[in-house]
């Protein structure tokens, strides 16, 4: 049935790697008629620059001159920086590996803020980190979507067999646990349930199932529209 939408909607998912955030984002702001920010991307893309410039995260100052001349940009699903689409780039392990080092930096979470926030005036999904204590602390629904670390990190390695890549289990789920300490360690920024937050553990269920639970929480805010 097709509601008239009368407000447009913030919602945001935060929670650690492979919880199933960008997918559950997805399907919700399709089935809300909502945007989908996925904010990951945006840190993988910033991340991708830097290293491919060479520049490690312990040169401040010529990050902030990196900073300046990256244009980072979305649309329809694909990331470019500096027009470039780099969609499939940002995926890598050598990303995986780095993206946490960098996302810590001040310059950088400060240089994507506004980024982040213009894409909200017609409402949006936006899954991350810090999107419900940071970016978008008054957002009208903050989801904080976790999972054991094993079945995060099995999501993951079917995800790369998936996409045809090599990949190992073990080496995936330390990955996993080691990119979750730093990001809920960090100064700035650390992954953690925003307050007034939804807790929904999704080891036993299904991304439908979530994604049921996360539009009836929005429904239950307004009437939105439903495709
Ligand atoms: O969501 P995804 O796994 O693609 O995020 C990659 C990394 O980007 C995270 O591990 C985190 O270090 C960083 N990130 C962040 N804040 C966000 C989104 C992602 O620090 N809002």
């Amino acid at each position: 049935m097709n509601k008239k939408k009368i407000r447009p909607l913030v919602i945001t998912i935060d929670g650690p790697a492979g919880a199933g955030k960008s997918t559950v984002a997805r399907i919700t702001a399709e089935r809300l008629g909502l945007p989908y920010l996925d904010t990951g991307a945006i840190y993988r893309a910033v991340t991708w620059f830097l290293k491919g410039h060479a520049i490690a995260p312990e040169d401040g100052e010529m990050i902030g001159s990196a900073l300046a001349v990256i244009s980072i940009s979305l649309s329809d699903g694909s990331v470019y920086v500096n027009e470039r689409n780099v969609t499939d780039e940002i995926r890598t392990p050598d990303v995986d590996a780095a993206v946490s080092s960098y996302s810590a930096l001040k310059p950088v979470r400060d240089a994507l803020m506004d980024l982040q926030r213009e894409q909200a005036s017609r409402g949006l999904v936006a899954d991350g980190r810090d999107m419900g204590t940071v970016v978008f602390p008054c957002a009208d629904l903050k989801i904080f979507l976790t999972a054991d670390a094993e079945e995060r990190a099995r999501r993951r390695y079917k995800e790369r067999l998936a996409r045809g890549e090599k990949a190992e289990y073990a080496e995936i789920l330390s990955y996993v646990n080691e990119r979750d300490l730093y990001d809920m360690n960090r100064e700035i920024a650390p992954l953690r349930p925003a307050n007034g937050c939804v807790i929904l553990d999704s080891t036993r269920m299904t991304i439908e199932e979530v994604a049921d639970v996360i539009v009836s929480l929005a429904r239950e805010l307004g009437e939105t529209k439903e495709n």
